[in-house]
């Protein structure tokens, strides 16, 4: 039934995009990456500012706070070695756990969603992978999903489980390192319920940078790079066989660093109280992977044939969209012309801190 729904979602987004002749349609309202939600309503956005335009309501009427919180994601990551420096360091025993089997694919259970917003893949069948992360054992009915940023080493502790949902792309990276921005960002997202105060559910999201390669195309990607959808709206189904080998795309244990902070979604609503991890050290893509995932998001100008004679008064109809030149746009293909404006990027820019503390966990303690 969800899916019906998306399914809906997306194509009256299409529809009300195709339909709406007079006001310029900019980009589809499609689901927001960073959360499950299905919006129904709600303010439209996109990513030509980088987020520092995101004022809005969501489909219940309630503001975004992107531009007010002070919890907000992505940030500029200091080094793993001053954040240690400064005392930041996370115990072992404090550490998040990740253990990410294999998705295999039926053919019919797991899905490439192209949501106008980002490359997006979700499974329709249970995914029993095993991430827990450190809480108290003395809890309060408050106690959040970041508590473990205020604990100490020795506190007793116990572990909650968070359940992946859904995981999806940004280029350029969202996060920073030291000021410098990688070519593309995957976003696990897991949602954790047995909290108190995560009863309706609270998010983490682990993040892992991409760096360029002139050493050939990541085997990890050619799965889902292969059953990329191309254009707003379109869902494929990866073929039967295939399968996604989501543990490998975060480093051995052994050598894992990653950072953790109290942040929130990157897209609208820009909901806070998620607890953030951050990979310290890239995976590779090679420029080949980069261009295609550029080209899924690209920017298109689709304007309808003969807009000036039908108008009435030379009103030029134009739709932004994000479509391939060489594909047909939704609607009534053959009314439309479209052609590559140019690549353009998903990513929302680098949040103030405010004070918050990040916490590294580094290799050697
Ligand atoms: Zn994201």
């Amino acid at each position: 039934m969800i899916r019906v729904q998306r399914l809906v979602l997306l194509f009256c987004a299409y529809y009300c995009c195709v339909l709406d002749l007079v006001s310029p349609c900019i980009y589809k309202y499609g689901t927001s990456p960073d959360s499950l939600s299905v919006p129904r309503g709600g303010t439209h956005w996109s990513y030509g500012m980088h987020g520092d335009d995101w004022t809005g309501v969501d489909a219940a009427g309630k503001p975004w706070i992107c531009l007010s919180g002070i919890r907000q994601s992505p940030i500029n990551v200091p080094t793993p070695h001053s954040l240690e420096v400064r005392g930041n360091s996370l115990p072992r025993n404090l550490r998040t756990r990740w253990n990410y089997p294999t998705i295999y694919s039926n053919g019919s259970n797991v899905e490439v969603i192209n949501n106008g917003h980002a490359i997006q893949v979700e499974w329709l069948s249970p995914y029993a992978a095993d991430v827990e992360i450190v809480v108290p054992v003395r809890q309060s009915s408050s106690t959040s999903v970041t508590a473990v940023l205020g604990m100490q080493q020795g506190e007793q502790s116990t572990t909650v489980r968070a359940t992946p949902t859904q995981f999806h792309f940004h280029t350029m990276s969202e996060h920073l390192i030291m000021g410098k921005h990688y070519p593309l960002e995957l976003h696990i997202v897991h949602k954790i319920t047995d909290l108190p105060a995560c009863a309706s559910g609270c998010y983490s999201v682990t993040g892992v940078l991409f760096e360029l390669t002139d050493d050939g195309d990541n085997p990890l990607l050619d799965s889902v790079w292969a059953a990329m959808p191309m254009r707003e709206g379109q869902i494929n189904f990866m073929p039967a066989g295939a399968e996604i080998r989501l543990g490998e795309f975060l480093p051995p244990a052994k050598v894992r660093e990653y950072v953790t902070y109290e942040g929130s979604l990157t897209t609208p609503p820009c909901t806070e109280g998620l607890l953030w991890h951050v990979m310290m050290h890239p995976q590779k893509i090679s420029r080949a992977q980069w261009k295609k995932y550029k080209t899924a998001v690209s920017f298109k100008d689709c304007a309808l044939k003969n807009a000036s004679s039908t108008a009435g008064h030379g009103h030029h109809r134009h739709h932004h969209r994000r479509l391939l030149a060489e594909e047909e746009p939704a609607g009534n293909p053959e009314d439309y012309t479209c052609k590559v404006v140019t690549y353009d990027f998903n990513y929302r820019s680098a949040q103030q801190l405010y004070g918050r503390v990040i916490k590294v966990a580094r290799v050697n303690q």
